[in-house]
């Protein structure tokens, strides 16, 4: 990245846990209603009332923590960080400071290399949400506090992280498990998933780091790998011009493409933490924690590496295939009607993932059943049918969701292997196009590529190609 210095980097993301209700109030944390109407006196921070703790938050923070190799703490505690904000009715947010839910875990990546890293997670804690300003009109600011109350984790990385590319792919990484464990719906634009990124420089091979600072705003796995790349240089510059960097926090500017400071009294932080004196600590017994364990899906490192190893995919496809857990659980099936796992995974990067964008759908929404899709490429492997027609057949599947071989007789696509037929046809165009037949024997053989199209004409598409290939070659190079 650059010759003298490298970034070190660590990341904070918030994610929205998808329950039903807020994390100490039963009001619904549903995305869109009317302002100020998923709201009760808890959340809105009435004097007196008391907060109850929301077992599923606590259900889905220990998954997380699991599918991390965290350890799970099992007394954990919640505290109050104390700021004045006006979207903060209470005055303070329910948060976890010491004894966070989860602590010492880690996220793999791979790095440019190829090897694997472990990226360290420091700790997962739980917390509320605010609400939301709404700088609607000029000088006129809304307050929406249907978000006051609903819940998070926070994902605290060590820096452990060296380029802006380790962190977009860490960010996707963590993505992926959060979908995997269906806690949360990681909808960036609604603010489901939300990252601030710190920053600090160094010299290679010095141990000594400057000072560090942190970016907010960053909407975008993208943006957070642009802002990474504006800091890192604009920090270098600032050493190289014998300056300072100062500590501060920086607004991401997508825009503009740049990140500039917020204001000094928006990030002076004192929050005098101290235990919420209204909680008792969340006490976790070991047959919890194992009850939770079995619950958790087949992760997607351990999904990758056994695509790889099953089904002998590479890479690449092995991380298509496991993007979410429907469309692995659609392959698998596939590969359960046949065994052309290669072919398979093609049927299903190019023509279903097409399909699938084209018609804005998802796999579970996919007409064709892998059963159908399956027997259509052993129709194809065994001959029956060729890859051309086999296009034809997807395509009508996806109206109907028939049989493949059905679709194959009723509409009479066997491919044409009939040695003699397929003889008589050749011979009676090659007889068609002598000049033609001629500049083949004259050495170009490119015209090799007109004969075959002109079978194909006459058949539909469906000569056996291997076969007419053959029979051209043989018959082309005969002379008259
Ligand atoms: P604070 O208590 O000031 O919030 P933390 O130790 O909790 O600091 O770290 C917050 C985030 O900043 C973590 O993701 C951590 O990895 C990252 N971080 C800490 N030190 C550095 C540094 N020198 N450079 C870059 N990131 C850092
Ligand atoms: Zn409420
Ligand atoms: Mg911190």
């Amino acid at each position: 990245m650059h010759e003298i210095y490298e970034p070190v980097i660590g990341l904070e993301v918030h994610a929205q846990l998808s329950t039903k209700t807020k994390i100490f109030c039963a009001c619904s944390t549903k995305f869109g209603n009317p302002p100020n109407t998923n709201v009760c006196p808890v959340c809105l921070g009435h004097p007196g009332v008391l907060p109850v703790l929301n077992k599923k938050v606590v259900e889905y923070s220990i998954k997380m923590g699991l599918a991390v190799d965290a350890k799970i703490n099992s007394h954990s505690v919640f505290a109050r960080k104390n700021y004045f904000y006006p979207d903060l009715p209470k005055g303070y947010q329910i948060s976890q400071f010491e004894l966070p839910i989860c602590e010492n875990g880690k996220i793999d990546i791979t790095s440019q290399d190829g090897s694997i890293k472990s990226i360290g997670i420091k700790r997962i804690h739980m917390e509320e949400d605010a609400g939301k300003l709404i700088h609607e009109r000029d000088n006129e600011t809304f307050i929406d506090a249907n978000r006051c109350g609903v819940p998070l984790i926070e994902i605290v990385t060590e820096p452990d992280l060296r380029s802006p590319k380790e962190a977009y792919d860490y960010l996707t990484n963590l993505k992926l498990i959060l979908t995997y464990l269906d806690i949360c719906d990681v909808n960036m634009e609604e603010g489901s998933l939300r990252c601030d990124a710190n920053i600090s420089i160094r010299k290679k091979g010095d141990k000594k780091l400057y000072t560090r600072t942190e970016i907010k705003n960053l909407n975008s796995f993208r943006n957070v790998e642009k802002a990474l790349e504006f800091e890192f240089n604009r920090q270098i510059d600032l050493i190289e011009n014998g300056e300072d960097i100062v500590q501060q926090t920086l607004l991401w500017n997508a825009d503009l493409n740049e990140a500039t400071p917020m204001r000094g009294k928006e990030e002076a932080h004192d929050y005098r933490y101290f235990p919420e004196p209204d909680l008792v600590p969340a006490k976790i017994s070991n047959d919890r924690i194992d009850e939770i364990e079995k619950s958790l899906p087949e992760l997607p490192s351990l999904k990758f590496e056994r695509f790889i190893k099953n089904y002998s995919l590479s890479k690449y496809d092995a991380e298509i295939l496991i993007s979410s857990i429907e469309l692995a659980d659609y392959f698998e099936k596939v590969c359960k009607t046949t065994n052309e796992f290669k072919s398979a995974s093609n049927w299903m990067i190019s023509e279903v993932l097409k399909y699938l964008n084209e018609h804005k759908l998802d796999i579970t929404q996919f007409p064709i059943s892998p059963e159908h899709l399956g027997k259509l490429i052993n129709l194809i492997k065994d001959g029956t049918i060729s890859g051309k027609i086999g296009k034809d057949v997807f395509e009508f599947m996806f109206n109907s969701d028939e049989d493949p071989e059905k679709i194959v007789n009723e509409k009479g696509l066997l491919q044409i292997s009939d040695l003699s037929e397929l003889e008589v046809m050749i011979d009676s165009i090659i007889a068609k196009h002598p000049k033609d037949a001629e500049d083949y024997r004259n050495g170009n053989k490119k015209v090799i590529g007109f004969f075959v199209g002109q079978v194909m004409r006459e058949t539909n598409g469906k000569a056996n190609p291997q076969l007419v290939n053959k029979l051209l070659t043989e018959k082309l190079s005969r002379s008259i």
